[in-house]
């Protein structure tokens, strides 16, 4: 029988925190999201003030899910990770 797979839909905080719960499931975890960064919202008004640049709290979402597969949500392509 074929693995289970399980789509989650965003990278946010809610999205990663589910990808890492579910590690361990005998399952194919899909983590989508129509950007390929997480951004990390709580220090966006450092950027609004110059203190960080955006690339400082954008990371690529492949980056923090090493065994995830990528898919862009817009372009209806897909990006797989390792
Ligand atoms: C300026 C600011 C400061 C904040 N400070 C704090 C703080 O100090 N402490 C705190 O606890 N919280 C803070 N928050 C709130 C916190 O950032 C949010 O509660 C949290 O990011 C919500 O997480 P989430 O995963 O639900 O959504 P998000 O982090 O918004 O993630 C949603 C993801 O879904 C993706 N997405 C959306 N629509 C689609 C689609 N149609 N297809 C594919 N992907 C999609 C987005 O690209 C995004 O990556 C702050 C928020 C802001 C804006």
């Amino acid at each position: 029988m074929s693995q289970p797979r399980i789509i989650i839909v965003g990278a946010g905080f809610g999205g990663l925190a589910a990808a890492k719960a579910l590690k361990n499931t005998p399952a194919e975890i899909l983590l989508i999201d129509r950007t390929n960064h997480h951004l990390f919202q709580p220090l966006l008004y450092q950027v609004a003030t110059s203190v960080l640049t955006p690339g400082q709290i954008a990371t690529p979402i492949r980056q923090r899910s090493a065994q995830s597969e990528e898919h862009d949500s817009n372009h209806g392509g897909s990006d797989r990770g390792r």
